[in-house]
């Protein structure tokens, strides 16, 4: 990493990349957006927004990013995604489109569109004993949930029922929510953590 600041990238193919480029930029970071394989490989970590996860897969197949993006994943490189980016992060998916594929590199199953049409979008607040008080203020929007979490996989949240909404694993983080869209910039500042540490 060349000096203190972080280069962190955000995926910004298709979705709500601009809310994260500036989270990031308010907390110091240097973001930037990453649409080509020559952008990826010049960040320390990314984030991969929310928006439509089959777009955004046919879509990094067609920058040609699909292939640079498993390499970095699996080399290490820190990595958030927020609902559809936690779905790209993860291994199987549920309700999946058809021929949808995914990154990979969280050992969790999730399901698509898991609230249904009747409560798609909401919000709650959620106890996040890793990242310490006060509770999250999760807003949910056509969001998935984890059905499955892998033995190396540390659950960050769930809702009161116990369903998963966020999970990380070694570098990889995932949220089902968006904090991109509310003040609370602690899984941010945990990304940029993890790429401090590297
Ligand atoms: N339902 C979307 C998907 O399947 C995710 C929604 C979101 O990112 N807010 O990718």
């Amino acid at each position: 990493m060349a000096g203190s600041r972080p280069k962190v990238g955000v995926l910004a193919l298709q979705g709500d990349f601009r809310e994260h480029l500036n989270v990031l930029r308010r907390l110091g970071a240097d973001a930037v957006p990453v649409r080509r394989p020559a952008e990826l490989d010049d960040v320390d970590g990314l984030v991969i927004p929310g928006g439509e996860s089959t777009v955004m897969d046919k879509l990094s197949r067609a920058f040609g990013l699909r292939d640079p993006l498993i390499a970095r994943i699996s080399a290490g490189m820190p990595v958030y995604g927020t609902c559809a980016g936690l779905i790209m992060l993860s291994s199987e998916v549920l309700d999946a489109a058809q021929g949808q594929q995914t990154l990979g590199g969280l050992d969790v199953t999730v399901r698509r569109n898991a609230f249904g049409n009747q409560n798609d979008s909401f919000e709650t607040d959620l106890e996040t004993p890793e990242l310490g008080l006060p509770p999250v203020h999760a807003i949910f929007i056509r969001a998935p949930v984890v059905t499955r979490v892998g033995a190396a996989v540390t659950t960050l949240a769930t809702l009161p029922d116990g369903r998963v909404v966020a999970v990380e694993q070694g570098d990889l983080l995932g949220t089902a929510f968006h904090p991109e869209v509310t003040n609370d910039t602690r899984f941010h500042r945990r990304l940029l953590e993890r790429i401090a540490a590297g």
